[in-house]
């Protein structure tokens, strides 16, 4: 029985690589040091992943920004647009294609970024052509091979499969299917195989986590021609194909069909297919290895050993102990580094937790208690692990009698706005009295400079309460006297007090822990630090309602009040695998509530909701679609329905892709949704218009990613293309998100030009 590990976290346990990189960039390190830095994490990531007595450990997982920017680089699949960086240095190429370059008379985009599978970490998007070519034109898996072979450790290299590599790419013109690229590509992973075989790798593993999602016939069939010819190319070299995020279900056939030497199961999203694969015939008379994904990949809880164990069991007793890998489920890189680094999460809550580099031990571990004479039971380590899983199940820091009872007792009229949209409509107009195609943002208004160094020291303890709270104030009344002196129609305070959207409510509500070290790779060098929803979420008390009232006393304006929808905060969480998903966010839904309520109680007319993380949360199978915006839309409902029917509730997604949620998005019944529409030229609008969407929309007239500034003419253009599909009445007019990461001269400029040209349409219509 073997252990081992699909892939590590790469930016360093001190995100030592995010920060040479930023260095890098700005030019302030050499591409060296960079490379030192990159070596020195790799060389660590191996040393604790021998330490922890893995057997097969990967290589070829590390990425400067991100592996299928990698493979398109292995793969010299490589846009025209870049053509004239192959012949640069290859660093500037990768990061051209990472990020786009303006340099001495060169601007070029940077590719299209998308989020892998459901999780939360964005990869680069491949482009192909129909005369699409493939030549390797990197070294990295062999070089990284023979990296850690120098070290002594015989790593298996780790490859994105052919298929998922395509299937996760598009089309870049009409008239081909990519999947028929595949004979092209395939010499490009014969040949590799060979070489790394030669090299002395023993094992390989493809991932191809499309196998987990809805597969054409064709992509299915593909199957098979890319793994008999692999299988030919490297008759020595054993071939682990790795799928993970969810069940294979009708792609398990396809998969125990292939000619490879192992396959990866994720157990934890799906422990129901080892028993369909074990009533395969086929695969169990071959001599083809299993691994259990037991341990999870995707989340930070410490292992339950007693479930993990009756799984290798049960596989045991149909396949025997020696033709056993136990692995993690997927990838570390979902997971934070090291949980030893944390010092100030409670003890309890500590002890529950797991993170990269203990869920290697629990690999380990399983497969020695598993291996032990001695009956599980007196093994001490599996005691102290189910002494942790008994005490997490019976705390009193999760379970909270009065919150279960309460989300048992939601009714279906809870949510509801208990009439219909078009009669809250002229409540609302009527107690709001705002001009046609009113003005308004999306919340976040500049954070200075000043302002997070001042939030800083406030949190170190340099900075007094007082303090802090009277530059809040200040920046408070300068951003609403400057609305108001410009036009603003709804104003909004600014979220100066906000870190971050999700990060600002988990501290104030009850059930949610925060980590200091828990990055996790987001994207390139970017890294976002989830909380930890722990156990029951309650709102101990309100939480945005006195800098709310406080800048709503400033103005006779409506000032909307601003919070994070409950899928949202749930989205960018860890989450509690003790309770469906679904529990959690209505219980989330339930404090929002209250707090849309107490700020409605406080004479706050505007109040939005923000779900900007909707439709990420969409499973990966369509048949799981409906089931999840169901209760998604519900959530919503819940936080947004207590209101009054004057009471104005916005919505803000900051995405383009509606065309298959359209009908959930309607469903969610906001007042007003706010959207990002101005780079795809409103054209996303068409989603809107097709379904005859009914409740009133703000499509953004300008991109507040970048600096620039748009002409008022552009914006008026915008807005008339956006009337085509929206009646007159139903507009409104806003930037695309909100303006936290911009400065303030950019941003005044671009909304007194937005105001006016708000003024304009008024005038032309
Ligand atoms: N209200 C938030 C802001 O303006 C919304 C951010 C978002 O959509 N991601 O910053
Ligand atoms: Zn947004």
């Amino acid at each position: 029985m073997l252990t081992q590990n699909l892939g590590y976290p790469r930016v360093g346990s001190r995100r030592e690589l995010k920060k040479a990189e930023e260095k890098f960039w700005s030019g302030a390190v050499s591409a060296q040091e960079l490379d030192q830095t990159a070596r020195h994490i790799r060389q660590q990531n191996w040393e604790t992943q021998r330490k922890a007595g893995i057997d097969l450990i990967p290589s070829n997982d590390f990425s400067l920004y991100d592996q299928i920017l990698d493979t398109c680089l292995l793969t010299g699949a490589v846009p025209e647009r870049y053509q004239p960086l192959v012949k640069k240095d290859p660093l500037t190429l990768y990061f051209a294609m990472a990020r786009g370059l303006q340099q001495e008379g060169i601007d070029i985009g940077a590719m299209e970024m998308t989020k892998w599978f459901d999780t939360n970490y964005h990869y680069i998007v491949p482009e192909f052509t129909k005369d699409q070519e493939f030549k390797r034109i990197s070294d990295k898996p062999v070089k990284e091979f023979e990296e850690a072979k120098a070290l002594g450790i015989v790593t298996k290299p780790v490859l994105t499969g052919p298929v998922t590599f395509l299937a996760v790419g598009k089309e870049k013109e009409p008239g081909f299917d990519r999947i028929d690229l595949l004979p092209k590509l395939l010499p490009i992973y014969t040949d590799l195989l060979q070489e790394l075989a030669d090299k002395g790798a023993e094992w390989v593993q493809l991932d191809e986590p499309v196998l987990a999602t809805d597969l054409s016939e064709r992509q299915r069939h593909a199957f098979s021609l890319v793994y008999s010819a692999l299988r030919a190319a490297a008759p020595n070299l054993r071939i682990l194909l790795a799928t993970y995020f969810g069940d294979l279900q009708e792609n398990l056939e396809t998969a125990l069909s292939l000619p490879v030497d192992a396959i990866h199961l994720d157990l934890v999203r799906s422990p129901e297919q080892l028993e369909t694969l074990l009533l395969n015939t086929g695969f169990v008379r071959s001599t083809r290895q299993l691994s259990l994904g037991v341990v999870d990949g995707r989340n930070i809880w410490k292992n339950d050993f007693q479930k993990s164990l009756h799984l290798i069991r049960k596989a045991e007793e149909v396949l025997g102990k020696d033709r056993l890998i136990i692995a993690p489920s997927c990838s570390l890189l979902h997971v934070p580094y090291d949980l030893d680094t944390e010092t100030a999460l409670p003890g309890d809550i500590r002890n529950w937790l797991a993170f990269a580099k203990q869920k290697l031990s629990e690999t380990k571990i399983l497969a020695q208690i598993f291996l032990d004479k001695r009956p599980w039971s007196e093994c001490p380590v599996y005691l102290e692990n189910q002494n942790a899983v008994q005490q997490r199940q019976q705390s009193n820091k999760i379970h909270k009698a009065a919150v279960k009872s309460r989300v048992a007792g939601i009714r279906p009229k809870d949510s509801e706005r208990g009439t219909t949209f078009s009669e809250r409509q002229s409540f609302q107009h009527k107690q709001l009295g705002l001009p046609l195609f009113p003005t308004t943002t999306i919340g976040s208004f500049p954070q200075t400079e000043e302002m997070r160094r001042l939030r800083a020291a406030y949190k170190k303890g340099a900075v007094t309460l007082e303090a802090y709270e009277a530059a809040i104030r200040d920046e408070i009344v300068a951003s609403i006297r400057w609305q108001e002196e410009v036009g603003m129609d709804v104003l909004v305070h600014g979220e100066f007090e906000r870190n971050d959207m999700v990060e600002y409510f988990g501290e104030q509500l009850s059930g949610f822990a925060f980590t200091q070290n828990g990055w996790v790779q987001s994207y390139g060098s970017r890294c976002v630090k989830p909380p930890v929803i722990y156990g029951d979420v309650d709102r101990p008390t309100a939480m945005t309602v006195r800098w709310s009232s406080f800048a709503q006393e400033q103005t006779a304006l409506p000032v909307k009040g601003m919070l994070t929808g409950p899928v949202t905060i749930l989205q960018w969480s860890f989450v509690r695998d003790d309770q469906p998903r679904r529990d959690t966010a209505f219980q989330i839904a339930l404090a929002i509530r209250d707090e849309v309520i107490d700020l409605e109680k406080a004479g706050i007319k505007v109040i939005q909701i923000d779900e900007p993380a909707i439709r990420e949360g969409l499973p990966l199978r369509k048949s799981g679609h409906k089931a999840y915006l169901d209760w998604a839309v519900e959530a919503f409902r819940l936080s947004a329905s207590g209101v009054k029917n004057a009471t104005q509730i916005h919505t803000h997604m900051c995405y383009s892709e509606f065309n298959d949620i359209i009908g959930s998005i309607a469903a969610m019944d906001a007042d007003v949704i706010t959207i990002e529409t101005s780079r795809s030229q409103m054209e996303l609008l068409d989603a809107f218009a097709d379904f005859e969407y009914p409740n009133e929309i703000g499509p953004g007239v300008y991109d507040i990613h970048s600096p620039r500034i748009p002409a008022a003419g552009e914006m008026v253009g915008l807005l008339k293309k956006a009337l085509k599909s929206i009646p007159p009445k139903n507009l409104w007019v806003n930037p695309d998100c909100g303006l936290k990461t911009r400065k303030w001269p950019e941003t005044k400029a671009a909304l007194v030009t937005m105001i006016d040209a708000a003024r304009t349409l008024r005038e032309e219509i």
